[in-house]
């Protein structure tokens, strides 16, 4: 199971060109992850949220049951923030074949738009917003210390 999730970034050109969001929670501010990536649910294009490749622990908690939904048969756990207990999102535990065929981020953390406060991550210049493409040359360089611009 762990192997699915450590894999190195192997991203379509697609994903590549999108923009690196860090993300906190829209009840608490707490800052749940520097690399975020805005998506459309594959299973439901009407929805936006947010998406991560890393796992936002200790930040968040999976909290309840395993679960599944109308749209596929991933098995699905809700995320909680540890900080004020609201749920920000979910968590797929284990992807169904349907989701690993298609095109794919290869993202199983996912925040809901209504629970996020994103802000988009400068690169080391500062100037220009980073892109997953950047993110696979500084993949180990998990800085936290980037303010965002406003
Ligand atoms: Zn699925
Ligand atoms: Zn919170």
């Amino acid at each position: 199971m762990e192997s699915l999730y450590n894999k190195p970034l192997n991203l379509h050109p697609y994903f590549k060109q999108k923009k690196v969001y860090i993300l906190w929670c829209a009840f608490c501010k707490q800052r749940l992850s520097d690399r975020t990536m805005k998506a459309l649910l594959l299973s439901d294009t009407s929805a936006n949220l947010y998406s991560t490749d890393i796992s936002p622990k200790p930040a968040v908690d999976l909290v309840g049951k395993h679960y599944t939904t109308d749209m596929c048969s991933c098995k699905i756990k809700d995320m909680a923030c540890t900080s004020c207990g609201n749920s920000v999102g979910y968590h797929v535990v284990l992807p169904c074949a349907k989701c690993m065929d298609s095109c794919n981020n290869g993202h199983f953390w996912i925040f809901h738009l209504h629970a996020s406060t994103v802000s988009k991550r400068l690169n080391s210049s500062g100037c220009d917003v980073l892109k997953w493409a950047d993110l696979e040359i500084s993949v180990e360089n998990k800085s936290f210390d980037d303010e965002p611009c406003r």
